[in-house]
């Protein structure tokens, strides 16, 4: 594994990191997910991303990581990263979801009491709340951290505008904001579109110092060679999944061509279209992690040996520009 210093922190993260949004759930079997996390720690993946929501039902994966850690890896909890997130709907009522202290400070406790940890790695604010002030939002991180509940504090899905408030208002309380969790894929590039002030969200956290962690690399499951001749149905879109996962509708003809496409780059490249997807994530010295999930420790293995790939030739980067657009 390679370890990429997170932003200017000094903390180092994996450049393949595992996230538990799907595949961790109750529908799911235990073993597949035991092999999935044993084998990530084997090969180096040392962060492992949760949240509350995760499941389904929501607040099962971490019951689940938690019973894996307690049973096989708690004597390697200082060689873990473990993060969490409180910000999407969670519990019924006005406080179990967005960005109010009473939410961010309940949830921490409820994860915690889940994952059965006294402290998480990183805390996130999952999303950005229109409605409420971003300093008491932050300030509900800076009381995780100090209270011994995290260790660094994270945002995810803030714009370029909104990371430059929040970072702001970590610092003055003297708790940086660690990283950023963005969705980027080939598919998805929002985080290379300059915002409102002419910056993109790389070129924000770039200067700030923060690092970043890509999630959805694969663009969940699509930039895989698995859709090219229909849809499995043991596959994310094949199970119909209601969680937020991607449905029949997000694998449009336009899309099924560019992977095809995709797919024939990565073949000349002696990569699978899984590892170049991720290789072309990490071409990027911004990017800290790229957050990959796995329904199989097979898909899993498959991803890390992005890591031996070779680096992109400027050809290649041609052929596949001229694919994305
Ligand atoms: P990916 O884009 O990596 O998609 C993962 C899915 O792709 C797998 O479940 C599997 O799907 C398929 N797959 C993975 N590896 C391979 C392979 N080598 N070959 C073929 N198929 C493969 O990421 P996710 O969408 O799962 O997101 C990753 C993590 O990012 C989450 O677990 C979470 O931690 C984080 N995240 C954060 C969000 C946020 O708002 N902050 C939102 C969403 C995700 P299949 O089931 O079809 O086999």
């Amino acid at each position: 594994m390679k370890y990429n210093r997170c932003g200017k922190s000094g903390l180092l993260l994996p450049a393949i990191s595992l996230g538990l949004w799907q595949n961790f759930g109750n529908a799911d079997q235990y073993t597949n997910m035991k092999q999935i996390i044993l084998g990530a720690f084997d090969r180096g993946v040392t962060h492992f991303d949760l949240a509350n929501n995760y499941g389904p039902p929501a607040g099962e994966a971490e019951r689940n990581f938690g019973k894996i850690l307690k049973a096989e890896l708690h004597t390697y909890r200082d060689e873990l990263i473990i993060s969490s997130k409180a910000g999407f709907s969670m519990w019924q009522g006005p406080y179990g979801e967005w960005g109010s202290r009473k939410n961010l400070i309940a949830s921490a406790d409820q994860s915690l009491k889940r994952l059965g940890l006294e402290y998480v790695d990183i805390f996130y604010s999952h999303r950005p709340d229109p409605e409420t002030p971003v300093e008491e939002t932050m300030q509900a991180l800076d009381t995780i951290v100090r209270s011994g509940k995290a260790l660094y504090a994270g945002i995810s899905n803030y714009d370029a505008e909104q990371t430059r408030k929040a970072a702001a208002v970590l610092k003055q309380l003297g708790t940086p904001c660690l990283i950023h969790q963005p969705r980027y894929s080939m598919l998805d590039r929002w985080v290379e579109q300059p915002g409102d002030n002419g910056k993109s969200l790389l070129e924000t956290v770039d200067e700030l110092g923060i690092g970043c962690i890509a999630f959805s690399p694969l663009a969940q499951g699509r930039l895989t060679d698995k859709y090219i001749n229909g849809v499995p149905t043991n596959s994310r879109i094949g199970r119909a999944l209601s969680n937020g996962a991607i449905q029949a509708k997000d694998l449009s003809e336009e899309i099924i061509n560019k992977i095809k496409k995709l797919n024939d780059v990565a073949s000349g490249r002696a990569q699978t279209l899984a590892q170049m997807a991720i290789a072309w994530l990490l071409k990027d010295k911004r990017i800290t992690s790229v957050l990959v999930g796995a329904s199989s420790i097979n898909q899993l293995q498959n991803s890390l040996d992005a890591l031996q790939a070779p680096a992109f030739s400027s050809d290649e980067l041609l052929l596949i520009e001229s694919v994305l657009n």
